[in-house]
C-alpha cells in the first residue's frame, strides 16, 4: 500500500490539555503543526468527573492565550479560602485569596472544558490525525519521521520537532528509550462530585488522613469535587458501594470542622478511580524530540500541580521557539528547554512527596510535630504567604 507523506514544523503526539495548548502556542507563532491522537474523544479528558484546580498563574496564562473566557463560560469554581486540616490531630492552617490581593487562589474546572475550549481555538489551524496509531518513529540529524496508521492507511509525517504529550505511559518516551524515576503510590484517587446541604462557600479543604489525603474542591454549581486517595482494594469497594453508605463513609473521613459548614452530604455523582504514581522522565529531550506534560512528569494530585506544571512546560518551550529559529528542533534549543524545566519539576515533585511523607506516619511524636507545624504556619505569616504564593502560582504569573 502506498504511503502518504506530510511535512510539518512540529508534530505533537497526544491531544490532551497540554498537547492542545502547546499546539495553540505554536500556531500563534506561525508554525505548521500536526497533532496525532489515538482516542476520540481524548480518553483522559472526556470523563466529566475529571476536574482540576488551576492556579491563578495558570488562569493568567490561559487568559493571555485567549482561551480562558471559553473555559470560564462553562463554569469555574473559585477557591477563595483553603483549609488544610488533619482530622483527629486538630492541626489546621487557612489561606485567604484576599490576603494576596487576588480574586481567587485557584479555579476548579472540568478537564473536558479545557480541552473543548482549546479544540475550538485550534479549529482549522492544525492538521489533526485522530484516531491514529503511531507505529514507528525514526529521528535522524535533521528530521523526525513518524509512521502511523490513519483511516486504514499507513502514513508518514516529517517534522523538525516531535513533541511527546502522550501522558503518563508515553509511547514516544518509551520508543526514544527514555526511562523514568519514581514509584507507584499503591493508591487510587477516587474522584466524584458531592452535593451538600449548604454548599461550599468557595472553600477548598485538604484533609490529611493517615491512609492518604482527601481533597474537597469547590465546583461552579455549588457541589464539591473530591479526590480521595485510597488503597486499591478499598478504592474498588468504594466505587461500587451504595450511595448512602458511600456518603456516610465520606462524612466520617472529612474533618469534623467541614460538616458544620457544608451541612450533610446528600448526593454523589458517578465515581471513577485513577492510579496514583510519581513518574519523572530521566531526560526531557532526545534528538529532535521533547517531552511535555505528564509524559515528562506525573505527580500525586495532593498539591494539584500536574497540569499547572504542564502549562509551564508549554510556556517555556514556546518562549524558546518564539523567535522562529532556523531549526526549531536544534539540540541547543532542546537542551535549553530541559535545563529550564528541570528545577521547577524537581521542586514541585519534592514538595508533593514531602507532604505525603510527613502526613503518612502515625508515629505519635510526628503527629504532635505536624499539629505544631500546621498551627505554626498559621501564625508565621511569611511562611504562609510563601505557601499561598505557591498554591496560587503567583510567582509563575507570566510564565504560566
Ligand atoms: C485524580 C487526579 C486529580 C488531579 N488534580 C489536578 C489538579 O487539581 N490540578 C492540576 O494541575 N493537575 C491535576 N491532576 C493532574 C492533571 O490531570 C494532569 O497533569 C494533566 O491532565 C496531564 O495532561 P496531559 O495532556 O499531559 O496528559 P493526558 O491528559 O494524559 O493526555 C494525554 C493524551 O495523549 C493521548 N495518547 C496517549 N498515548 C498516545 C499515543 N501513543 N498516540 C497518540 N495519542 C496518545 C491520550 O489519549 C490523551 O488524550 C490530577 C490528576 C489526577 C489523576
Amino acid at each position: 500500500m502506498t504511503q502518504i507523506l506530510h511535512e510539518f514544523d512540529a508534530v505533537i503526539v497526544g491531544g490532551g490539555a497540554v498537547g492542545g495548548i502547546q499546539a495553540l502556542e505554536l500556531v500563534n507563532l506561525g508554525y505548521r503543526v500536526a497533532m496525532v491522537e489515538q482516542n476520540m474523544p481524548c480518553m483522559a479528558s472526556s470523563n466529566p468527573e475529571r476536574v482540576v484546580a488551576l492556579s491563578y498563574g495558570s488562569r493568567c496564562y490561559l487568559e493571555g492565550l485567549g482561551v480562558w473566557h471559553d473555559i470560564a463560560k462553562q463554569g469555574t469554581g473559585a477557591i477563595r479560602f483553603i483549609e488544610v486540616r488533619e482530622p483527629n490531630n486538630h492541626g489546621e492552617m487557612h489561606m485567604l485569596a484576599s490576603e494576596k490581593g487576588v480574586d481567587a487562589l485557584g479555579y476548579v474546572v472540568e478537564l473536558s472544558h479545557v480541552v473543548a475550549a482549546v479544540d475550538a481555538a485550534l479549529k482549522d489551524k492544525i492538521t489533526m490525525f485522530c484516531p491514529a496509531k503511531v507505529t514507528q518513529v525514526h529521528r535522524d540529524d535533521d528530521t523526525a519521521h513518524i509512521s502511523m496508521q490513519y483511516q486504514g492507511q499507513p502514513q508518514e509525517l516529517h517534522a523538525k520537532l516531535l513533541i511527546a504529550a502522550d501522558g503518563t505511559h508515553s509511547q514516544m518516551r518509551r520508543m526514544a528509550g527514555i526511562g523514568t524515576h519514581g514509584w507507584d503510590h499503591n493508591r487510587f484517587g477516587l474522584v466524584a462530585s458531592i452535593r451538600c446541604e449548604r454548599g461550599h462557600a468557595d472553600t477548598a479543604y485538604e484533609c490529611f488522613r493517615q491512609s492518604g489525603p482527601l481533597a474537597c474542591l469547590p465546583l461552579a454549581d455549588g457541589r464539591f469535587s473530591i479526590v480521595w486517595a485510597l488503597a486499591p482494594q478499598e478504592a474498588m469497594r468504594m466505587l461500587d458501594m451504595p450511595e448512602r453508605m458511600f456518603l456516610k463513609r465520606l462524612q466520617r473521613a472529612v474533618d469534623e470542622a467541614v460538616l458544620p459548614r457544608s451541612g450533610w452530604m446528600l448526593e454523589v455523582s458517578k465515581r471513577a478511580c485513577f492510579p496514583l504514581e510519581l513518574r519523572i522522565a530521566q531526560s526531557y529531550t532526545a534528538s529532535r524530540m521533547v517531552l511535555i506534560g505528564n509524559a515528562a512528569h506525573t505527580l500525586h494530585p495532593v498539591a494539584g500541580q500536574g497540569l499547572n506544571l504542564g502549562l509551564r512546560d508549554v510556556a517555556t518551550l514556546s518562549q524558546i521557539l518564539r523567535h522562529q529559529p532556523a531549526d526549531m528542533g536544534a539540540d541547543i534549543l532542546l537542551q535549553a528547554y530541559a535545563e529550564q524545566r528541570r528545577l521547577d519539576v524537581l521542586a514541585v515533585a519534592g514538595f508533593t512527596e514531602s507532604i505525603l511523607a510527613a502526613f503518612g506516619q502515625d508515629f505519635l511524636p510526628l503527629k504532635c510535630l505536624r499539629r505544631q507545624a500546621l498551627d505554626g504556619m498559621q501564625s508565621l505569616t511569611p511562611l504562609r504567604a510563601l505557601l499561598m504564593e505557591h498554591a496560587a502560582g503567583l510567582s509563575q504569573v507570566g510564565k504560566a
